[in-house]
C-alpha cells in the first residue's frame, strides 16, 4: 500500500523542514489522514443498481489522502498525497468526490507519483476539460475550477502529490449535491468522457 513517512527532525514549518515522500513504507502519525469508503459516495456515482450492489458485497475504500499540517495561512502552502485504488462502479471509474476551494480564486498543482489517470476540471459558467495525469505528469488546476482525480488503471493505484494556497479550504456540497456535467466511463476497454444523465 503506498504512503509516506516522514524522516529526520520534527516538522518545522517556519524554519523549514524535509519530508521523504516514500511511497513504499507505512504513515506517520504526524499527518492528517482521510479516507472515502464507497458509503460515504452515495449518490455520486451514475449507476445506483451498481453503487447498491457494490456496496452489499463491500464498503470498499476509494480512497485516502495525507496532509501535512501547515498552518491554514494565506502565506503558506498546503501540501500531501492523495491515493485513489482501482476500480468501477458500473462502467464509471473510481473518483475522488471532487471540490471546488472555499477561496474560489486558488489554483492547484497536482504531481502523480505512479498510475495513470484524469483529472477532471469544471468551472461555474460550464467550461471543463480533462486532463491527463500520469506518472511525471503534473497537472494545473487554475483557480475558479472545481477538480476531481479519477483512476483509469484497472490494477494499479493513482498516486499524487498535492500543492495549493493553505487557506484556500474546500467547498465539496456543489459538487455532491449537483455532480459533474462529464464522467469517465470505460467503452471498449478504453476510458471515454460521456454527458452525466444525472446532471443537476
Ligand atoms: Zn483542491
Amino acid at each position: 500500500m503506498a504512503g509516506f513517512h516522514i524522516s529526520g527532525d520534527p516538522l518545522d514549518f517556519l524554519k523549514g523542514c524535509t519530508i521523504d515522500f516514500d511511497l513504499t513504507t507505512g504513515l506517520s502519525q504526524k499527518v492528517d489522514t482521510g479516507k472515502r469508503y464507497l458509503s460515504q459516495m452515495k449518490g455520486m456515482f451514475a449507476d445506483e443498481a451498481a453503487f447498491q450492489a457494490a456496496l452489499e458485497k463491500e464498503d470498499s475504500l476509494i480512497y485516502e489522502f495525507h496532509g501535512m499540517p501547515v498552518p491554514e495561512t494565506a502565506g503558506d502552502l498546503a501540501f500531501g498525497c492523495s491515493i485513489l485504488n482501482p476500480g468501477k462502479i458500473g462502467d464509471e471509474y473510481y473518483f475522488t468526490k471532487g471540490h471546488f476551494h472555499t477561496i474560489l480564486e486558488t489554483g492547484e498543482v497536482y504531481y502523480c507519483l505512479k498510475g495513470r489517470g484524469y483529472m477532471l476540471l469544471e468551472n461555474l459558467e460550464g467550461d471543463w476539460s480533462a486532463q491527463e495525469l500520469s506518472a511525471g505528469q503534473a497537472v494545473y488546476v487554475p483557480k475558479r475550477y472545481a477538480h476531481r482525480s479519477i483512476n483509469v488503471s484497472p490494477d494499479e493505484q493513482l498516486v499524487t502529490f498535492f500543492v495549493f494556497r493553505a487557506d484556500a479550504g474546500h467547498d465539496y456540497g456543489s459538487i455532491e449535491t449537483k455532480g459533474y456535467r462529464k464522467l469517465l466511463v470505460e467503452r471498449d476497454g478504453a476510458p471515454a468522457i460521456i454527458d452525466n444523465p444525472n446532471w443537476e
